[in-house]
C-alpha cells in the first residue's frame, strides 16, 4: 500500500494513546478514519478534529462490532485497513487475586474483540476486493511478563490468531500482521509510569508506534509480528524453528498436505 489517500480506515481504540497516534498520522496522510471506541471515550472529538467519523462500539460484542463495521462500509462507502487495536490490562500479578470479572473483562476486549474484528473487516475487505488488516499485541505478546499473565495470555493469542488466520486470507487479497511494541507512554500504562520512569527505563511514544503501523500496511508481507523497541526501527520478529518429530523412522518425513503451505514468517 503505496499510499494513503482517500483510504478508508476503522481503528478501533482510536479515541486514545496508540489508536488516536495512528488516526492522526493516517488523516494527515490522506485517509478517512472511523473511529471505533466505547460510547463513553472521547472518539466523537476525535473524529471530528480529523473529519472523520465515529462510531460508537464495545469490541466485545461482536453484533456491535458488525455494526459498527457496517456503518463505516455504508457511511464512507467501504473498508480499506483495520486496525484492531483496543486493548486493557488487568495489572494483577497473582491468579489468586484474579476476579472473574477482571479475567472475562480483558479476554473480551483482547481476544475477543480482535477476533470479531477480525471476522468482520475480513467481510468487508473482501466486498472491497482486498486490503489490510493490523491487529495491535504487545511485546508480552512474545516474552513472559509476570506482572501481568492474564494480559500476556492475551496478547500471545493476538500473534497466534494473526500468524494463523494470514495463509487464508491472503487468498482474498488481505493482509494481516500484528505489531508488539515495548512499554508506550500512554494512559494504559498510568498505573505504572512513575516506576519507569524513576528507574530511567525508556517509554516508547506513540507516535512512534503509529509510524510502525504506517511501515507494516507499507509492506507487502503477511502474517508478521512487528517488534517496536525504543532506539530500534521496528522489524518482523523471526519466530525461531521449533523441533521437528524424531520418532524412529520419521527423521526428515514431510508433513501432511495441510501443513506444507508456505507458512508466512
Ligand atoms: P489507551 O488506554 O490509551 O487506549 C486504549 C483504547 O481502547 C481507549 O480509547 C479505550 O477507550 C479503548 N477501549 C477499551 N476497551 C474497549 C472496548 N471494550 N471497546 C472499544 N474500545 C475499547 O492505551 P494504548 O496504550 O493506546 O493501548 C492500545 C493498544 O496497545 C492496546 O491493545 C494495548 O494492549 C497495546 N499496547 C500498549 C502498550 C503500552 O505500553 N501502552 C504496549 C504494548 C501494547
Amino acid at each position: 500500500m503505496d499510499s494513503f489517500d482517500g483510504k478508508i480506515v476503522l481503528i478501533t481504540g482510536g479515541a486514545s494513546g496508540i489508536g488516536e497516534a495512528t488516526a492522526e498520522l493516517l488523516a494527515d496522510r490522506g485517509a478517512r478514519v472511523c473511529i471505533a471506541d466505547l460510547p463513553s471515550s472521547p472518539g466523537s472529538d476525535t473524529a471530528a478534529r480529523l473529519g472523520g467519523i465515529f462510531t460508537p462500539v464495545d469490541v466485545g460484542d461482536s453484533h456491535a462490532v458488525d455494526v459498527a463495521f457496517d456503518s463505516c462500509e455504508r457511511e464512507l462507502g467501504g473498508l480499506d485497513i483495520a486496525f484492531l487495536n483496543a486493548g486493557v490490562t488487568t495489572n494483577v500479578a497473582d491468579p489468586t487475586e484474579l476476579t472473574d470479572d477482571m479475567y472475562h473483562r480483558i479476554m473480551r476486549v483482547n481476544v475477543d474483540g480482535v477476533i470479531y474484528g477480525t471476522r468482520a473487516a475480513a467481510r468487508a475487505l473482501t466486498r472491497r476486493g482486498g486490503g489490510a488488516i493490523v491487529a495491535t499485541a504487545s511485546l508480552a505478546g512474545l516474552v513472559a511478563f509476570p506482572p501481568d499473565p492474564v494480559y500476556v495470555a492475551t496478547k500471545h493469542a493476538v500473534v497466534g490468531w494473526i500468524r494463523s488466520v494470514a495463509p487464508t486470507l491472503a487468498t482474498q487479497g488481505i493482509t494481516c500482521n500484528c505489531i508488539c511494541p515495548g512499554f508506550v507512554d500512554t494512559p494504559l500504562l498510568s498505573e505504572v509510569r512513575d516506576t519507569f520512569v524513576q528507574a530511567g527505563f525508556p517509554l516508547l511514544d506513540k507516535s512512534e508506534i503509529a509510524a510502525t503501523v504506517v511501515a507494516v500496511l507499507q509492506s507487502d508481507a503477511t502474517g508478521q509480528a512487528w517488534v517496536c523497541q525504543p532506539g530500534r526501527a521496528a522489524e518482523p520478529f523471526r519466530f525461531p524453528n521449533t523441533p521437528g518429530p524424531r520418532t524412529a523412522g520419521s527423521e526428515g518425513a514431510a508433513p501432511p498436505e495441510l501443513l506444507q503451505r508456505e507458512w508466512p514468517h
